[in-house]
């Protein structure tokens, strides 16, 4: 079985050992997001956007913010600003304002302004459908462009990794990386790409539900059998 860490953070870390194969790690991830699947059957982003730049957007201010946070401040930010053009020439004093809510506001309004210019000047004002192109924007990484990718475009150009996934990840024994880019590359070998969509978003769901950073909630999980960290958690929270 493999061995368990907490790491200083308090999250628990599970490492991997040789005892699991890439085969047996590959059907028990399947058999996992079947159970996952029932419990989020419509594993859509909860942020609000009515096109794919209106996503960019709510995917930055979403960052170290809840997406209910989030949501109370894009629908009112979309009717001020309703265009790229709206964005990439907002002041940037009162557009500091009108997202101060979700936190960080001076490096995101930065971000905004910047990536709605770049897309202005190199992109005719549309959002790209690539990876390549979309982490090339100010302010947008991997974890933005997938965002982005999958549940704007339905293209499953990777996998999300936020702080949940990461932990989750980790938990499950499907990756013992701490790189975000490694976990999802560890989790794109793991899962066939057409799931690689969903992966992301069920993981941030039953992240926030049930395997919350402290105290997940082992006894009342739906994968705890085929979870190599429930039995520590549980043993610490009986
Ligand atoms: S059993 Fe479930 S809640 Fe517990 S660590 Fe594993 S995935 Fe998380």
């Amino acid at each position: 079985m493999p061995t368990d860490l907490v790491t200083k953070s308090g999250h628990n870390k599970t490492k991997r050992t040789r005892t699991e194969t890439p085969e047996h790690r590959r059907s028990r991830a399947a058999a996992i997001l079947r159970l996952l699947k029932k419990e989020f059957p419509h594993p859509a982003t909860a942020l609000l956007h009515g096109n794919p730049f209106q996503l960019l957007i709510a995917t930055i201010l979403s960052a170290q913010c809840t997406d209910e946070r989030v949501n109370k401040v894009t629908p009112g930010l979309f009717r001020k600003y309703p265009t790229v053009r709206a964005f990439a020439e907002a002041n940037p004093a009162e557009l500091e304002q009108d997202i101060r809510s979700t936190g960080f506001f001076r490096m995101k309004t930065k971000s905004i302004i910047a990536c709605s210019t770049a897309l202005l000047e190199k992109h005719g004002g549309v959002v790209p459908n690539t990876i390549e192109d979309l982490v090339q924007l100010p302010g947008v990484g991997r974890k933005t462009a997938n965002v982005v990718l999958g549940q704007a475009f339905g293209i499953a150009s990777g996998v999300v990794v936020d702080t949940h996934v990461h932990r989750l990840s980790q938990r499950m024994a499907f990756t013992d990386a701490d790189d975000p880019e490694r976990i999802e590359q560890d989790l794109r070998s793991i899962f066939p790409q057409k799931d690689w969509i969903d992966v992301g978003s069920i993981l941030i769901f039953h992240g926030r539900r049930t395997c919350v950073a402290r105290n997940p909630r082992c006894a009342e999980c739906a994968v705890c059998e085929l979870c190599p960290s429930a039995g520590s958690f549980l043993r610490n929270n009986p």
